[in-house]
Order: structure tokens, then sequence, then C-alpha cells
């Protein structure tokens, strides 16, 4: 038997009929080899994109928000992961600022941290320039600007629930005026292009409300 091209698995384990069927014995072991097992690469591995995404989202569990949990992933022309975060309030100060959400009273908009910025800011110093951003949620306006100014040539979003708001309005019209491209899990919008974002931005679509764009 050519031992390069066997796998030997427990016979108590989970085997599939096919896999049985491909199967012979060794006489010498008590434990069953599978041929052509090894020599085949599975179907069912986990994607790239789909890899990613998992861990966007796996890191939106750590999220202590009580309303909305949201996880990102950055990952750089290799297909390595070079930051991840969530939405957690400033270091220092979880469990002393509120997680309101009324924007009349003190709430939690204007202290939190939302994940871009904790993955951007989680990297160890790698550089996020040509890199892609899974995203568990659409980017607001304010992480458009990061992803845009720090280099991040793509976006890979799973929910966009808050389209209709202003700021995520914001935050499309941006990246695609950037040329950055925003990808959806199964559907590429925008294709690539250059990462020039504040400066060459049009002054008078601006001035609908210039918040949401730049710096005032
Ligand atoms: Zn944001």
């Amino acid at each position: 038997m050519d031992n390069s091209s066997v796998a030997f698995v427990p016979t108590h384990g989970p085997i599939s009929q096919s896999i049985k069927n491909e199967s012979r014995l060794c006489d010498s072991c008590p434990l069953v080899f599978y041929t052509s097992v090894l020599t085949r690469r599975r179907d069912d591995y986990l994607k790239d994109s789909k890899y990613f995404m998992a861990v966007a989202l796996l890191a939106a569990k750590r999220s202590e928000d009580p309303n909305t949990q949201v996880g990102a992933c950055i990952v750089n022309q290799e297909n390595k992961i070079v930051g991840i975060g969530h939405n957690q309030m400033p270091n220092g100060c979880d469990g002393k600022l509120t997680w309101a959400r009324d924007r009349t009273k003190d709430n939690k908009h204007l202290y939190v941290c939302h994940a871009e910025l904790n993955a951007i800011m989680n990297t160890n110093g790698a550089d996020v320039k040509g890199c892609s951003m899974y995203v568990t949620l659409f980017p607001c306006n304010e992480c458009a600007k990061l992803i845009i100014q720090g280099g991040i040539k793509e976006v890979i979003y799973l929910s966009d629930m808050y389209e209709d708001r202003d700021e995520f309005k914001a935050s499309k019209s941006m990246l695609e005026l950037v040329g950055a491209c925003i990808v959806n899990q199964e559907n590429k919008i925008v294709g690539i292009g250059h990462n020039q974002m504040l400066n060459g931005y049009d002054d008078e679509e601006a001035e609908d409300n210039k918040h949401l764009y730049g710096e005032i």
C-alpha cells in the first residue's frame, strides 16, 4: 500500500457512505484505511470571503452594545488578516458611559467607537493601504472617511439596514466617488479605483450637508 495517498480514520467517526465506498480495509491495522480521501480536495471548505466575514461576525459578538453589534475584519492583499474590531466604548470607558440611543439625551452616539475605527486602530502598525475591509454593517459616513483616508480599497458588507439614513447615503457617495470597491456578499457594485477622497470631493454637492463629508 502506498502510504503517501492514504488517510486513516477511526471506525467510530462519522463517515459518509460515498467515502466508505471508496475505502478498503487494511489487514494489519484496527483502523480502516480510506484511500483516495486525501488525494481529493474537500469541496465544502470555508472560502476566504466567507471566512473573513465570519471573523467579522465573531468580532461583533464581543460588542457590549445592547442594540447593535458590528464587527470588522481588515485583510491585506496577501489575504492575511491585519486588523479586527467591534463597536465599543473608548478604552478605559467601559461601563462608565450610556448605551442609550435617544440622541436628544446623553447617548451612545457621542462616545462609541465603531468597529471599522477599532479594526483600523488594532492593526499593530500594519499598513491598511490597499486592504479590504469585511464589515457586518455598511460603514457610516465617519467610518467611510477613515476607510478612504487609510487607503482601504474594498468594502465588503453584510447588511445595509440603514441605507435610507443620510449618514449612510453620504458614506456610499464618498466611497463611490473615490472608486473604492463596494461589494456585498453576492455582487460587486463598484469597480476598484484610486483613493483620493476629501481632496477631490465636489464642493457644490457637499453644500447639502458638509458635516457628512468632510472636516468643517
Ligand atoms: Zn461608523
